[in-house]
C-alpha cells in the first residue's frame, strides 16, 4: 500500500518546519523542506553574482543547478551542487534575498517539479508555501499552520539568536514583515492555506501539542 504524503503550509516563525521535521520522524517518513531549495538556488546566485531581476536567467540556473536533501538523523543536509550548505542557506544576506528567487516564475516551475518527484514515492512530509495549492494537490492530508505575528517575531528572534545571530527584535520584525509581504502577494505560488487544508493556529500550544494534534488526524486517514 501507498504510504501518505503529508502538505504543510504556513508562514515564516509559525513554527511548520519543526513541526513537519517532528512528525515525519515520528512517522518514519521523508522530511522534505523546500524552503531549503529556494535558499540554496539563492546562494548560488548571490555567489556567481547573477541579475536577480533575470528570471530567464535564474530559470536556467535552477534548471543547471543540483539540490539535494538528505536526512542526517534528526537534522537535515543541505548540498549544492555536491557541497554542503547547510548552515550558509541560513544567513541574512540569503534570507534577504530568496524574495527574488522565489518569484521567478521559471524557477518556479523548475521547482515545482523537482518537489512532485520527491513527493510522489509516498511516505512525505513536505513543507513550504505552495505545497497544498500547487506542489502536491492531492496529498492525502493538508495542513496550514500559523500564529499570531508576534508569536512568530518571538519565535524567529529567539532561534536566531540561539544560532549565534545577534539581531535585536525590531530587526526581526522588520524582516519578517518584508517576508510575508512578498510571500503573500507574489504572482505565482504565494502563500495560501488550500481550501481543504486543516489550519493549525499554534499561538497558544507547544510544539509538542502541535505535533500531538497533527499526528492524530494523520492517524485517522
Ligand atoms: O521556509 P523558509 O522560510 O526557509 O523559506 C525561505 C523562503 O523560500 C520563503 O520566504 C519563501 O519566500 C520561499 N519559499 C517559497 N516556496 C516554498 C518554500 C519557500 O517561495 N514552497
Amino acid at each position: 500500500m501507498r504510504r501518505p504524503v503529508i502538505a504543510i503550509d504556513g508562514p515564516a516563525g509559525s513554527g511548520k518546519s519543526t513541526v513537519a521535521k517532528l512528525v515525519a520522524q515520528r512517522l518514519g517518513f521523508l522530511y522534505i523542506d523546500t524552503g531549503a531549495m529556494y535558499r540554496a538556488l539563492t546562494l548560488k546566485a548571490l555567489r556567481i553574482k547573477e541579475d536577480l531581476n533575470d528570471e530567464a536567467k535564474l530559470g536556467a540556473l535552477a534548471r543547471t543547478t543540483e539540490i539535494k536533501l538528505e536526512q542526517a538523523g534528526s537534522s537535515l543536509k543541505v548540498y549544492l551542487d555536491g557541497e554542503d550548505v547547510t548552515s550558509e542557506i541560513r544567513s541574512p544576506e540569503v534570507t534577504n534575498n530568496v524574495k527574488y528567487i522565489a518569484r521567478a516564475k521559471p524557477v518556479r516551475e523548475c521547482m515545482v517539479a523537482k518537489q512532485r518527484k520527491l513527493g510522489e514515492e509516498g511516505g512525505t512530509v513536505m513543507e513550504g508555501r505552495d505545497i497544498g495549492t500547487v506542489v502536491l494537490p492531492d496529498a492525502d492530508k493538508k495542513f496550514y499552520i500559523d500564529a499570531s505575528f508576534d508569536i512568530r517575531v518571538g519565535r524567529r528572534h529567539k532561534e536566531l539568536n540561539g544560532n549565534g545571530a545577534s539581531l535585536t527584535e525590531e530587526e526581526v520584525r522588520k524582516d519578517l514583515k518584508t517576508r510575508d509581504e512578498s510571500d503573500f502577494n507574489r504572482a505565482i505560488g504565494p502563500l495560501k492555506k488550500a481550501d481543504d487544508a486543516i489550519a493549525v493556529d499554534t499561538t497558544d500550544l507547544t510544539i509538542e501539542g502541535v505535533v500531538d494534534k497533527v499526528l492524530s488526524i494523520i492517524k485517522a486517514l
